[in-house]
Parts: C-alpha cells; sequence; structure tokens
C-alpha cells in the first residue's frame, strides 16, 4: 500500500450524482482515488463533514484600471474572499471598451489578474464595440481558452445591436463556444429611465420600473431567437421574471441549446428593498431585484433544473461619504463569500433544493457549462479542488466575518447555519481554521473548452 501525498478521510462526499461516505486521495495538483480505507502521509479528519468540489463561480467582476464602473474587491481581495467562502474558481470578464482590440483587451484583463489572484480563474470575452472589424477578431481570442463570449442588449457603450449580436454569435459557434447575454431591453430601459427623470420619479422606489418583466421576457426571447438562427448555444445571464423562464423553457423544450444563470441576490432579496432609500442603492442596476412571484418562480426553476448555475455578479463597491459625511451605498453586490452557505441554508435547510442539486448549480453545473474541464467533480483525474463544509457551523454574515475589501456586506445580519471551513486548491489548503494558508498570485488562469468532453449541450 502506497500513501498517498494527502488523504481527507470519513467526510461525506457529495456530488451532484448523489452522496457516499468516503476518502479522497491527492497526489500532486489531482484526485486519485475515491475510496474508504485510504492512507496519506498528510491526512485531514473530515467525519462530520461535508466533502464537496471547490465551488465555481461563472459570473464575478474584480477591481479594474478603468475610470468608471470600477468595482472595490482586487483579484487579490475577491479571490481571498471567494477561497474563504469555498470558491476555488471563478470566472470574471475582459470588458473591452469600443477602440481596443479584442486580443488587446483580453490580453490586459490577464495582465491585471495575473499574479494577484489566490484561486484559479478563467475569463469571458466581452466585446463592446458594434464593429464587424472586432466580431472578427472573436475567434483568434477563443482560441486562448476563452470559449465564452458575453453580448450585452442594454448599457450605452456596452449593447450591441441584433445584427451584430448574431454575427457575434455565428463566431463563436463555428470556433465551439457558448455566447453568454445580458438579456434586456437597452432602448427601453433607457427610455424609461428618461420617462421616470421627467416625471420627477428619481427615488429608489421607482427603480424597478425601468425594467419591467414583459420587456426582459422579450429580451430573453430575442437573444433566443438570434442564438437559434446563428446556431450557437446560448447561456442568459441573471433571469430574474416568470416571463423570461417560459421563453428559456420553451427553447429548450424544443431541443435549442440553452440555459439560464440566477443570481443570488435575484433569488434571496424582494423588491421591497427599494423603500429602504439608505440599502436601496446597492441594487440600482438591471436587472433590479424582483417581487415574491418571481422569485418563487426562480426558485422552483433552480429546482427542476430550468436554471443551470446560480453565481453572484459580485461587484461590490464600498460606502462614500455624501456632503453631510454620512456613508452612501453605491450600486454593485458582494456575494462570492456567502453563496455555498446562503444556498445551504435558504435552499437546502429550507427544503427547496437536496444536497446533489446544491453542488449540481454552486459547483459541478458551472463548472461543465463554462468549460471547465477538471473541475467541479471529485473524481479521479479532476483538480483536487475540495472544500470541507460543516452543516452545522453557524455564522453571522457581516463585514467583520467577511473577507471582501469593502465596509458591509450585501447580506449583513443575515443567519446562515453551515459554512465551508476547509478550501484546498490543486492539493494546496488555501484556507483552514479560519485563517489564510496560501499566498495569493499561485492561482492560474485556466484555458476553457468543451474539446476534451461532451459539449454540456449535445
Ligand atoms: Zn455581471
Amino acid at each position: 500500500v502506497t500513501d498517498h501525498d494527502l488523504v481527507i478521510r470519513g467526510g461525506r462526499v457529495i456530488g451532484a450524482d448523489g452522496e457516499t461516505t468516503a476518502d479522497i486521495a491527492v497526489d500532486g495538483e489531482r484526485i486519485s482515488a475515491v475510496a474508504t480505507g485510504l492512507r496519506g502521509r498528510r491526512e485531514i479528519d473530515a467525519a462530520g463533514l461535508y466533502v464537496i468540489p471547490g465551488a465555481v463561480d461563472g459570473h464575478v467582476h474584480m477591481r479594474t484600471d478603468r475610470p468608471v464602473d470600477v468595482y472595490d474587491d482586487t483579484f487579490e481581495s475577491g479571490s481571498v474572499a471567494a477561497a474563504f467562502g469555498g470558491v476555488t474558481t471563478f470566472v470574471d470578464q475582459a470588458q473591452v471598451e469600443p477602440g481596443t482590440p479584442l486580443m488587446e483587451g483580453f490580453a490586459s484583463r490577464r495582465r491585471e489578474a495575473e499574479g494577484n489572484c489566490l484561486i484559479d480563474y478563467g475569463i469571458h470575452l466581452n466585446p463592446r464595440e458594434p464593429s464587424l472589424e472586432r466580431v472578427a477578431e472573436i475567434p483568434a481570442v477563443m482560441a486562448e481558452g476563452c470559449p465564452t463570449v458575453k453580448l450585452f442588449m442594454s448599457y450605452e457603450t456596452y449593447r450591441l445591436p441584433d445584427d451584430i449580436i448574431y454575427r457575434a454569435m455565428q463566431q463563436v459557434a463555428a470556433a465551439g463556444g457558448m455566447a453568454v447575454v445580458h438579456a434586456e431591453n437597452g432602448a427601453i430601459v433607457a427610455e424609461l429611465s428618461r420617462e421616470l427623470d421627467q416625471l420627477g420619479r428619481t427615488e429608489p422606489s421607482w427603480f424597478p420600473h425601468i425594467s419591467p418583466p414583459v420587456m426582459e421576457g422579450e429580451a430573453a426571447h430575442r437573444a433566443l431567437a438570434l442564438a437559434r438562427l446563428a446556431g450557437c448555444p446560448l447561456l442568459i445571464f441573471h433571469l430574474t421574471t416568470v416571463e423570461s423562464l417560459t421563453e428559456l423553457r420553451r427553447a429548450r423544450d424544443a431541443g435549442q441549446p440553452a440555459f439560464g444563470e440566477v443570481l443570488l441576490h435575484h433569488l434571496l432579496l424582494g423588491d421591497e428593498l427599494y423603500d429602504d432609500p439608505d440599502l436601496a442603492p446597492q441594487f440600482m442596476g438591471t436587472p433590479p431585484l424582483r417581487s415574491r412571484e418571481h422569485r418563487d418562480a426562480l426558485w422552483a426553476a433552480v429546482s427542476d433544473g430550468s436554471l443551470d448555475v446560480i453565481s453572484t455578479d459580485h461587484g461590490p463597491r464600498r460606502r462614500v461619504a455624501d456632503e453631510t459625511g454620512a456613508l452612501r451605498h453605491q450600486a454593485g453586490t458582494s456575494g462570492v463569500e456567502v453563496r455555498l452557505a446562503l444556498m445551504h441554508s435558504e435552499g437546502v435547510l429550507k427544503g427547496r433544493i437536496d444536497r446533489s442539486r446544491w453542488v449540481e448549480v454552486c459547483c459541478t453545473g458551472p463548472a461543465r457549462l463554462h468549460g471547465l474541464q477538471r473541475k467541479g467533480r471529485l473524481a479521479p483525474g479532476h483538480d483536487a479542488d475540495i472544500v470541507l463544509f460543516d452543516p452545522r457551523a453557524e455564522r453571522t454574515l457581516s463585514a467583520d466575518v467577511l473577507h471582501s475589501a469593502i465596509d458591509h456586506s450585501t447580506y449583513e445580519g443575515t443567519s446562515v447555519r453551515g459554512w465551508p471551513v476547509v478550501t484546498i486548491s490543486r492539493g494546496e489548503v488555501l484556507v483552514a481554521g479560519g485563517e489564510l494558508r496560501a499566498q495569493p498570485g499561485r492561482g492560474r488562469f485556466v484555458r476553457r473548452s468543451y474539446a476534451a468532453g461532451p459539449l454540456p449541450f449535445s
């Protein structure tokens, strides 16, 4: 009997396809065995703990160099927060400014992450210039390990017209990738904003009116139609309404390779927060928080598989002092450190999803959907990205116990039951005993692909 480098002994090993009590052996950076009676030169006792694949957050925004739309978690602070939250891989975005060649924008985003990240990371390509010249540059960037291309239908200087989206989707499909779309009707969102301004309706309580559910449904329908026309697999980011879920289900029922993401805050927080002028500014991005009817539909879709992944869109900002010196929230939410725990408390413990579905939507599903071939599963040959989760640990969420470089938590004061207590990435312990055990900068850019295995959508 040869000893393994590391054995995690006697935990409850939970996968997307079921659970069992077993040991996990790690040699080098990979998992080498899942069995009983394994021995290692180092051992971690996991009795009484859940042992799950490192979580994957497919939608985060770390700080970038540009002058506007900047977030306050850097690749360093954000990846440390992620690791404390049981996340071992996240996927950020290269939002390439109009006028900049896509390869240059992609390379510069890679340089911002390189040497700063604690965990492994991928990068979505986000072309923002509505030109066929840029569209033609997409395949070369995809060949750099970036099979996912984010396309905005909303926001000035981000949004692309339908003809460009269609042409971009053709390129993505031909190169074996997946389009990722922010599906809102940008012209109507902008017009409804102007309308509210003209009517003097500037209080936060009016904010959700700029993105009515019927128009999110329209945009989802259009994104799906364009993807179908282009023959391109599609992931719709942050679905929030009954109407867009109906469109997604209809496309899937017709056999279209289409997928849906929901964000943590759209599941957990309701539009009544817009009546709180102190808290509301955090949620003044679109799509907005929704009513109970829509949130119940989102939970049902997470449970029945209509929605594939839960992400955070992590992009928090520190509060800033106003002219009176009072600290005011800015738009942007934090979530990367608390998603696993909140989905356990609010999903598993409240009976909305079972433990396997929890692992699927937080770990295995995002890895598969984003082409992270060796992530998201506890199986021999996969990267040894492993989280030990204590289902009895209790925390009250606040900036004091969390690790983001911000002065508050989006879920401030929320109590959770269950918390990640050990986070391992490629066989290296990142977090244990509430302490950081590894150095930021060790995280690697992961070349993602759908080529080595069956397409998630084939
Ligand atoms: Zn985002």
